[in-house]
């Protein structure tokens, strides 16, 4: 089912879809552009949090991440990302079919970002995949210019790759050391 933004331009969902971001740890420019709240907006909001909290939140503040080699760094990253960008898709916050639009950050799609890394840090606690990062790879796979969701060369299994890459693909259980020898 599709939620059209319409039913998300209220200021409380604005400021619930923040605080959602806000314990995620998310940088204020980030929790600006899916949100559409003002910098100062987002200060009080912050403060507001805080003087309640049970635990610190730290801000984050400068550049979000922008590299795509962090998802094909490692073996780690790697299957992380694969689990991830499975649930991201699953639960709807990466299209089927990459388009730019889809890129575009909207209410809606911020809500199935956040239950989607959600979920992800139930199957994986111990990830290192930071939300910051989760909002980066689902942009990079719903705008599909940098990474795809693929499959593996020799299994079939999901995997994301960076689109201009010329090798062909295998998921670390394929490429292990003792085929590759
Ligand atoms: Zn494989």
């Amino acid at each position: 089912m599709r939620i059209s933004d319409h039913r998300y331009n209220g200021e409380r969902l604005r400021m619930e879809l923040a605080l959602r971001f806000l314990r995620h740890e998310a940088r204020t420019q980030t929790i600006r552009a899916w949100t559409g709240l003002s910098d100062d907006r987002i200060r009080k909001l912050y403060r507001t949090y805080m003087s309640q909290a049970s635990r610190f939140l730290p801000r984050h503040r400068g550049k979000s991440p922008h590299q795509v080699g962090y998802f094909t760094r490692s073996q780690r990253s790697q299957h992380e990302t694969a689990v991830l960008a499975s649930v991201l898709s699953l639960l709807g916050a990466v299209p089927a079919a990459p388009d730019t639009a889809a890129g575009v950050p909207a209410l809606a799609r911020g809500e199935q970002l956040c239950q989607a890394f959600e979920a992800y840090r139930m199957l994986l606690p111990s990830s290192q995949i930071t939300f910051e990062h989760a909002v980066f790879l689902a942009t990079a796979l719903a705008r599909g210019d940098q990474l795809r969701l693929g499959g593996c060369g020799g299994c079939g299994g999901l995997m994301v790759t960076e689109r201009f890459t010329l090798r062909t693909q295998r998921c670390h259980h394929c490429a292990s050391p003792l085929q590759a020898h």
